[in-house]
């Protein structure tokens, strides 16, 4: 048998906020330009928050983008030297840059290893 969910609302009552919309980011691929929404009861905490940046910087792939494919490639020997000594070492040889096919952006990810 299917129930039915209730919902009773206890409370509705109009309260004054504060909005304040701030333009945030550096405007680089990793932090876009945006204006963000906020709204802030009166004595100062923080009830709400709209910055649509959140929305796109979680795709289903939630990497570190890069702008350009060589700025993803620049950023290979950083994780390599990173991952040096540490037990992720021996995927060393399987990073590579590639163009997102969820955001667009570039990224440095494992490529498969091909069964010989
Ligand atoms: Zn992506």
């Amino acid at each position: 048998m299917k129930t039915k969910q209730i919902h009773h609302s206890r409370k509705a009552r109009v309260i004054e906020v504060v909005h304040t919309v701030t333009l945030e980011g550096d405007g680089t691929g990793e932090q876009a330009y945006r204006e963000v929404d906020r709204y802030w009861s009166t004595d100062g905490k923080l009830l709400a928050e709209n910055d649509p940046y959140m929305e796109v910087a979680i795709p289903a792939c939630n990497k570190l983008r890069h702008e350009t494919l060589k700025d993803a490639e620049d950023y290979v020997p950083v994780i390599r030297d990173r991952n040096f000594g540490t037990k992720k070492e021996k995927d060393n040889h399987r990073l590579h840059a590639y163009e997102c096919q969820e955001c667009g952006f570039f990224h440095v990810g494992h490529r498969r290893e091909r069964p010989q």
